[in-house]
């Protein structure tokens, strides 16, 4: 054997690759998923098929590289052609436009709308909870899109309503009309304040009235402004009147562009395939929308929908967590056993299902809510109240639950290569965006003490759970009577908002889940039988079949 041949490795190999995890492949996000199917069979059975077509992807390996190549290329602002002239426009990786025709060919955006079907949210949701476990970027133009729809409810809008609709995404930058469809954003975050949005600077001057609607031009600036290549987008400007509703599209009647600059893009801890940008308004033109004055009402409207949205897809988000990390645990090995059989790694996956499973059902609650609150004054006020408070609640959740499951990875799950760094930069978002935490929990008690038939609704759907476990009972006993205590300030919002989110996750689980997993979730969560971290339940011999029923990639 000569030098040569030894230095290039030629005299032989260092070692086998041995003992790493199978890759997460080949499992349907919803037809693999008990509990999703449960939920579809019983308030949306004919969603079924789309559900199952779009949940193929999630475990399909070109998808997944889609997902990565996204993330990785992330979105370029281009402000001017090379003659100088303004673009305004934001370079985009083709795979972000293959994940975009994707979402928007199965319905992602619009289903709700179109379906002409008892649980159409439901099951609109089924299809926004599978998204959310192949590429979470491209779910905030799905999201915007779908929440946009009743906003467009304007004559005028009719064509926008049409493209809308459309299952043919449309990457062009072109008038509206003669795209194959359209997508909506929303620009409401100034740099004084998102939460606050009275503050609202920018103004807003009458021009004129025309077939397409009252004319304003806008001047100002918004902080925050997501999908800024949309075609048509939201906001909000001061009027006479107080803040105002406009519509704003991406170009001119005439067919130039609108006057929007796009400052700069947003250097994202995650959801980096997705362009979320700095804008000002250069008298821009804007549509009215609603009345003068009556802004802050007309975007909250919509933030209903944004905000079920985002309680689904942090549901989704965990769901893709616990996945991969029951995918890792039950295909490595570690001290001579399968890691889902070592009982401390058991422990902690039982317990993220039992997670996943509660802010999975809760968001379904509220999407039924949402169903039937056209006809149904009781399930209105249940939605009302308990809309901020899924959101609130899941999305404060994902972090800590995807940061176990990234920890169930070992050091692979901190590497780039593995999908759980991605999500564990995603997890944070869904609570920020569409209104903070504390801005859910303000509006949970808002809500609460605007109209007492909103508390007296709440506790007789969380009543009805009554008997079924005593210390659901107990919890209930108190929730009752801290609901109804009197308060000086909000200070105890986020306490009562746990409280109630509980309860009605402990509901959910009792009249769709295992007994197992109820009866573990109101001893730890309810009775206290629990730590600070995931993997403190009480060691049981139930908790394999906890596992075991949230294993979809079964091999
Ligand atoms: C990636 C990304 C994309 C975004 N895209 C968009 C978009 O497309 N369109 C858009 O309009 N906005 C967008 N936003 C902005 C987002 O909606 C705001 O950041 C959010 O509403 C919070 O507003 P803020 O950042 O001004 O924080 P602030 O309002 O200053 O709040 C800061 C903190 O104070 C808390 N707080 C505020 N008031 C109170 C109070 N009274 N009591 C207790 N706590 C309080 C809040 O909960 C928060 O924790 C985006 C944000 C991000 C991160």
């Amino acid at each position: 054997m000569t030098l040569a041949a030894n230095v290039s490795g030629a005299a032989g190999v260092t070692h086998q690759v041995l003992n790493q995890a199978e890759p997460a492949h080949g499992w349907n996000a919803f037809s693999d998923d008990k509990l999703l199917v449960a939920i579809a069979d019983r308030y949306a059975p004919w969603a079924k098929e789309k559900a199952a077509r779009l949940g193929t992807y999630a475990g399909d390996e070109a998808t997944q590289e889609l997902a990565r190549l996204a993330n990785k290329h992330t979105p370029e602002l281009r402000t001017h052609d090379r003659f100088g002239n303004r673009l305004d426009w934001v370079d985009l990786h083709p795979a972000w436009h293959e994940l975009m025709a994707l979402a928007f060919g199965h319905e992602v955006h619009s289903l709700a709308w179109t379906a002409g079907q008892p649980g159409a949210h439901v099951a609109r949701g089924l299809l926004s909870y599978v998204w959310n476990q192949i590429e979470h970027g491209v779910g905030c133009p799905t999201g915007m899109t779908y929440a946009a729809f009743p906003g467009l409810a304007q004559p005028e809008f009719a064509t926008w309503r049409e493209k809308v609709l459309s299952t043919r995404y449309d990457k062009r930058p072109l008038p509206y009309r003669q795209k194959t469809g359209a997508t909506i954003g929303y620009a409401m975050t100034e740099k004084q304040g998102g939460s606050d949005l009275r503050q609202t600077q920018t103004t807003a001057r009458f021009l004129e009235d025309t077939k397409d609607g009252r004319v304003y031009l806008l001047a100002g600036h918004k902080w925050f402004f997501s999908v800024p290549q949309s075609d048509g987008f939201f906001t909000l400007a001061q009027t006479r009147a107080g803040v105002t509703c406009f519509f704003v599209p991406g170009f001119l009647p005439d067919g130039a562009r609108n006057s929007l600059r796009i400052q700069r893009l947003k250097d994202k801890c995650g959801n980096r395939s997705n362009a979320s940008s700095e804008v000002e308004y250069h008298d821009t033109l804007a549509w009215l929308v609603g009345e003068e004055g009556h802004g802050i009402r007309e975007i909250l409207s919509h933030a209903h929908l944004t905000r079920l949205d985002f309680a689904i897809g942090s549901a989704g988000l965990m769901r893709q967590a616990l996945t991969l990390a029951l995918n890792h645990a039950q295909t490595r090995r570690s001290f001579g056993l399968v890691l889902a059989e070592q009982p401390m790694m058991t422990n902690i996956l039982a317990d993220l299902a039992i997670d996943s499973e509660a802010s999975t059902l809760m968001a379904f609650r509220v999407a039924r809510a949402t169903d039937a609150m056209q006809s149904d004054e009781e399930q209105r006020r249940i939605a009302r109240v308990a809309t901020p408070l899924a959101k609130f609640w899941n999305c404060k959740r994902a972090p800590a639950f995807v940061v176990e499951a990234l920890e169930c990875h070992g050091g692979n799950g901190f590497i780039e290569e593995n999908p759980m760094a991605r999500l564990y930069r995603e997890a944070p978002l869904n609570a920020i965006w569409e209104g903070t935490s504390n801005m859910m929990c303000m509006d949970v008690l808002r809500a609460m003490r605007k109209d007492p038939r909103v508390t007296e609704a709440f506790m007789a759907e969380v009543g009805r759970s009554r008997g079924a476990d005593r210390h659901l009972d107990r919890w209930l006993d108190r929730l009752g009577s801290d609901i109804a205590r009197p308060r000086n300030d909000d200070g105890h919002g986020r306490r009562l908002c746990n409280a109630m989110a509980y309860a009605l996750q402990a509901g959910e689980l009792r009249e769709h889940s295992a007994p197992e997993v109820f009866e573990t979730f109101c001893r730890s969560r309810l009775q206290g039988d629990w730590g600070y971290v995931f993997g403190t339940l009480d060691s049981a011999p139930e908790l394999k079949e906890i596992v075991a029923r949230a294993t979809v990639l079964r091999r």
